[in-house]
């Protein structure tokens, strides 16, 4: 057990501090006191954050973090924190850690015994969410799909017996083709995409998945979010015996797509097998 109080002690602090998803004006006070205190900021893009320094006039240096030197720099933010430095890391816009870079820095500075504290802020994952029409709790984010079609697939059929709604963040040349693959997978469902959010050009489409063939090009950053799947479904042995039968379709043996339908679906493996045996009789 590790029980870390943050600011009971006077130790050196990693700040994760959040940034505005686009309009500048979104960051919280504490925020900007943060990082005007903080003796050296880890900016994923030093010139992209150098814009936000600048309309904040926080002056405090900025060093490149990034997830190609993540490792190096984290032994870089350890030695400042041991020299008793405060150091904060953000990312390029939103929260740092959400689908940016990151994770292996707290880790290491957790294991080293230094505090970690996250400064709440915009984060495009909860912002395209709390718009979207679509139930807010409980839900899964995803983050960004596979590129390759086949991983793409894949990874949405972990989640076609999913009951939460499903939170992806994907790229415009990217979305109409994983719009096609999720409704070939999890069926008509409703969907919002939600583009270019707090900025000018800021969008809400809500439409459902059989509809996307009508989706015209997008342009900008893009969270889609998805309903999860109706309760009826995640129950029904139909379901359950199409789902092996697509698994089985797409290449998987018969008892390894029992195995995975038992797994997702948290049944028995031998009621799966039954319902299917049963099945292939009728
Ligand atoms: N750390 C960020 C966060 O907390 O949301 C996410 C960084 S990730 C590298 C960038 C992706 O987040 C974009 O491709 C898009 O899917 C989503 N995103 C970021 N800003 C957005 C915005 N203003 N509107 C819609 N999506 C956005």
């Amino acid at each position: 057990m590790q029980v870390q109080t943050t600011f009971k002690k006077d130790t050196p602090i990693l700040y994760l501090v959040a940034t505005p998803i686009g309009n500048l004006d979104d960051m919280s006070l504490r925020a900007i006191e943060v990082l005007k205190a903080v003796d050296f900021i880890y900016a994923e893009d030093t010139r992209t954050s150098q814009k936000l320094m600048k309309y904040h006039q926080i002056l405090t240096p900025l060093k490149s973090f990034h997830e190609h030197n993540e490792e190096a720099k984290a032994n870089d933010v350890i030695r400042r924190l041991t020299a008793g430095r405060n150091v904060a890391l953000i990312s390029d816009a939103g929260s740092p850690l959400i689908s940016d870079p990151g994770e292996s820095l707290v880790k290491k500075v957790r294991e080293k015994g230094y505090s970690v504290s996250a400064i709440p802020g915009p984060t495009a994952v909860i912002t395209a969410l709390t718009a979207s029409n679509l139930m807010t709790a409980p839900f899964t984010f995803i983050g960004f799909l596979p590129q390759k079609e086949k991983a793409k697939q894949d990874t949405i059929k972990q989640y076609m017996a999913a009951p939460e709604t499903l939170i992806f963040y994907e790229s415009p040349h990217r979305i109409h083709k994983t719009l096609q693959a999720m409704y070939e997978i999890l069926g008509d469902r409703e969907i919002c995409i939600a583009r270019e959010l707090t900025k000018i050009y800021e969008t809400f489409i809500h439409m459902r998945l059989s509809e996307h063939e009508n989706l015209p090009p997008l342009k900008g950053e893009i969270v889609l979010i998805v309903e999860g799947a109706p309760k009826q479904e995640t129950l029904s042995p139909h379901d359950m015996i199409e789902h092996v039968a697509l698994l089985i379709a797409d290449g998987e043996s018969e008892m390894q797509a029992i195995k995975t339908v038992a797994k997702l679906r948290q049944l028995k493996k031998n009621t799966v097998y039954m319902a299917y045996q049963n099945h292939k009789k009728t």
